[in-house]
């Protein structure tokens, strides 16, 4: 009998999918590969989930507002945008897709600097386009003038991941121009950082800026993230996206949540307080460790190649993510943790090193 895998799109069939880190089922392991927030989200955002419960069965009987009526007011109140400009996704990754269906044809371009995030790839090859990229320079900025123009989309995380690294409004203004296509900035780590490109928005250059609440807001299990765009684009986009692609009770939370800017003021400073010490403390172990504006650092030790320090950590229930690029030396990417997770890595790794 013909199996009902060989009907498959060959490019489907070939490809090797996206891997997400690992989420072990086990308790105790210590978890700093996927860059969750290590604090519970905001309590509002959890009483809203308590509310909408208490709501009753009613609530879910119904469909979802498609658009997320209250989530694009709070959201536009806070970033200094109106509603139109805000286009809900379930996750950032949803509005990664929605942006690949709407810009990009079959057979066309997509483009991303490397190295970065790899699910632009995964995309691409959904689409049935080609995917290119522009390597960093070493220092991680991009390089002047952008060699790749005309690209159907071109893809920058701004923080970078896997490197937490920053170019800045100046940067992206240059390079908005000498694109000669949209160029999307995924600031999925922006609530970390000092910097973000929502003016860039605001003076009508072609640029989407991307969202998420799983990073900054502690909300990774939820699935809500959101786009920020000209308006009558955002119009286009809607026609794209699934008619009800956040839930009912993600859009009550995600709501709830970005209006809770105090909470995430405070979350942020506890972050960014242990993003240093954890920096400091990794070079003072003879790490390589690059500035980061996320919630997480990249590094490496220049006598242990990474693989093993990887392996090590993981036998002591501590798990960080393992990175490798072509042409470039491997490297770990540290989620920031708490103040005790932290103690626990850099124990483990003390005692690795000496
Ligand atoms: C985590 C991450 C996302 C995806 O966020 P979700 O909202 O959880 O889908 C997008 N881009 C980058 C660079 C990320 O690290």
């Amino acid at each position: 009998m013909t199996s009902i895998c060989s009907y498959l799109r060959p490019d489907i069939a070939s490809m090797a999918g996206y891997a997400p880190g690992e989420q072990p089922r086990v308790a105790d392991i210590l978890k700093l590969n996927t860059n969750e927030n290590p604090y519970p989200p905001p309590a509002s955002a959890m009483a809203a989930i308590a509310a909408f419960a208490e709501g009753g069965a009613e609530r879910l009987r119904k469909y979802p507002d498609p658009v997320g009526t209250d989530f694009r007011a709070a959201a536009a109140r806070v970033l200094g945008v109106l509603p139109g400009n805000i286009l809900i996704g379930n996750g950032s990754d949803d509005i990664l897709t929605i942006l690949t269906r709407s810009f990009v044809p079959q057979g066309g371009v997509m483009a991303s600097p490397t190295p970065s995030y790899l699910l632009y790839e995964t995309l691409a090859r959904l689409q049935g386009a080609r995917f290119e990229t522009v390597p960093f320079t070493s220092d991680w900025g991009l390089p002047a003038p952008w060699p790749l123009k005309g690209a159907n989309l071109t893809f920058l995380p701004n923080p970078n991941s896997p490197s937490g690294t920053v170019v800045s409004n100046d940067v992206l203004r240059r390079l908005a121009g000498e694109l000669g296509g949209p160029l999307v900035v995924d600031e999925a780590y922006a609530d970390f950082a000092d910097t973000n490109a929502l003016e860039l928005v605001r003076e009508g250059l072609p640029v989407v800026v991307t969202r998420t609440l799983s990073k900054g807001y502690g909300l990774a299990g939820l699935r809500f993230g959101f786009a920020v765009a000209d308006a009558a684009l955002v119009d286009q986009l809607v026609k794209v996206k699934d008619s009800y692609n956040c839930d009912a009770l993600s859009l009550a939370a995600a709501t709830a949540a970005i209006a809770d800017q105090a909470w995430l003021a405070d979350n942020r400073a506890k972050v960014v307080a242990t993003r240093r010490r954890l920096a400091e403390a990794l070079a003072r172990l003879g790490f390589l460790v690059t500035p980061s504006s996320a919630n997480f650092v990249w590094c490496r030790y220049p006598s242990k190649p990474a693989e093993e320090l990887y392996a090590r950590l993981k036998e002591r229930a501590i798990l960080v993510r393992l990175m490798r690029y072509p042409n470039r030396e491997p490297g770990l990417r540290v989620t920031v943790g708490t103040e005790e997770g932290t103690d626990r890595l850099l124990a483990e790794l003390s005692r690795l090193l000496t």
